[in-house]
């Protein structure tokens, strides 16, 4: 029997590809999605801390494109076709209503990635897509200009047209292991190496394992570069085993990578920004006077925000003697009680790994790519969507939001150009 020949093989069953693959196959192309895990979506499950944060809901076209650094303009016409309006309308048709939460975030009501899959696959299965799983895809048989098949392992795949969808280098667990890029280069196209993005970042202080978990609410955050003040940021930030994260770390990780660059990064938390430090001691002072026999230590869930006293006991255990009576603590004993709230000292080693971010830089560059359809420039049957473009985005919604504009171009584009053939 003669072996079957797709209209469009889709390399990677991740956000992008699922997109690509629904978005053709409604359209009557038959399509075959190869995926290296047991199941599609895997990093898909993990998003938004398992609820997916699907999109960020800025219907403003050119305020949701500033996100996209110096992709902006190359996006604008994607978006034009498919964009936040178009994904929210989407999921809903497909079952799965929306909701938009703080700072734009849009996220399924029913608040489970699972959920984001299970549609989705529920609509490849309607259209007769072939999914093929646990088959990883280890070569690409292609001329200078043309991808003749795919091999995985022993066995050929065949199609018309293809679409890499395989994924960045970030949380390589989830099958992101790169090989995109690897094949990109192989076909021709200049990749700018991956580096994790959207990280946590690593600090040289160990005592933040003592409050790891923790969160500071509404915290200020100035960073430093040898010394000077570079920039500052407003919100929450949470302590982890290793340094610093939450949302306004992640979304800018990219810049402190490339302060680090530049020489040595420092910061200063500002734990209780809303009061300037006169009044912060004088509640220190009213505090100190009013259980003035008991002991410092002991008052210090009193003075610090919540969940810090550890953090601020061992930042002044060598400076203060804790052991001293509220009553008997002197006034520069006091300004290092506040410094430790007010002006909280970090290093900043490093970004965290791959293994940490949420989606790795770098990626095929985008003058080798069509904007309108996303197809290579390079290779005539090929196309490249999500997190294998060069784009850089911050977090909230806008790297899924990528991925399904990408997809679902790519899906589009792909039937406009077989057409286009055909005529
Ligand atoms: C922890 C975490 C949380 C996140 N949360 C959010 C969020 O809430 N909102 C948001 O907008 N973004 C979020 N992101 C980013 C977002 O998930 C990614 O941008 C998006 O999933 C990338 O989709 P993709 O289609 O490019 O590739 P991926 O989802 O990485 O899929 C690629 C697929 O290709 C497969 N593959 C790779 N190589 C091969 C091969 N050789 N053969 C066969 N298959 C292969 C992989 O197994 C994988 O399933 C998060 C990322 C992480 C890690």
């Amino acid at each position: 029997m003669a072996q079957k020949i797709y209209d469009l093989v889709i390399v990677g069953g991740g956000a992008s590809g699922i997109m690509a693959a629904v978005v053709a196959s409604r359209k009557g192309a038959s399509i075959a999605i190869i995926e290296k895990n047991n199941r599609l979506g895997e990093k898909l499950r993990i998003s938004g801390g398992g609820r997916c944060n699907i999109t960020n809901a800025e219907f403003d076209l050119r305020a949701l494109l500033k996100n996209y650094g110096k992709a902006e303009q190359f996006l604008y016409s994607a978006f034009t076709e498919f964009g936040v309006r178009d994904t929210i309308d989407f999921f809903e048709e497909i079952g799965l209503p929306i909701k938009i939460e703080a700072r734009k975030r849009a996220f399924p009501v029913s608040d489970s990635a699972s959920d984001v899959v299970h549609a989705l696959t529920h609509e490849l299965h309607k259209y007769n897509v072939d999914i093929i799983t646990n088959t990883r895809v280890t070569k690409i048989n292609h001329s200078k200009s043309t991808i003749f098949s795919i091999t995985c392992g022993n066995r050929t795949i065949k199609g018309r047209n293809y679409v890499l969808a395989t994924g960045g280098t970030s949380r390589p667990e989830t099958g992101s292991t790169g090989d995109g890029f690897n094949w990109l280069e192989q076909l021709g196209h200049s990749v700018k190496s991956p580096t994790p993005s959207i990280t946590p970042l690593k600090t040289s202080e160990s005592w933040v394992k003592k409050v790891s978990g923790t969160s500071v609410k509404g915290a200020r955050i100035t960073f430093y570069c040898d010394g000077i003040k570079a920039f500052r940021l407003d919100g929450d930030i949470l302590f982890t085993h290793f340094g610093i994260s939450g949302p306004i770390i992640l979304s800018n990780a990219y810049h402190v990578a490339e302060l680090l660059e530049q020489g040595i990064v420092t910061a200063k938390i500002d734990c209780l920004p809303a009061l300037d430090p006169k009044e912060l001691d004088t509640r220190i002072v009213e505090l100190l006077h009013q259980n003035g026999v008991k002991q410092v230590k002991n008052l210090l869930r009193l003075i610090a925000p919540e969940g810090l006293a550890p953090m601020v006991a061992e930042l002044t255990a060598n400076k203060i003697n804790l052991d001293t009576k509220a009553g008997e603590l002197g006034k520069n004993d006091r300004k290092t009680l506040l410094d430790s709230i007010k002006e909280l000292p970090l290093t900043i080693e490093a970004l965290m790994g791959v293994e940490k971010a949420v989606v790795a830089d770098g990626g095929v560059s985008l003058k080798e790519i069509d904007t309108r359809t996303f197809k290579s420039n390079i290779i005539d049957n090929l196309y490249v969507t999500g997190d294998l473009l060069d784009i850089t985005r911050p977090s909230g919604g806008y790297s899924l939001q990528l991925c399904w504009t990408s997809g679902y171009i790519a899906g589009n584009g792909y039937t406009i150009n077989n057409e286009r053939d055909k005529a």
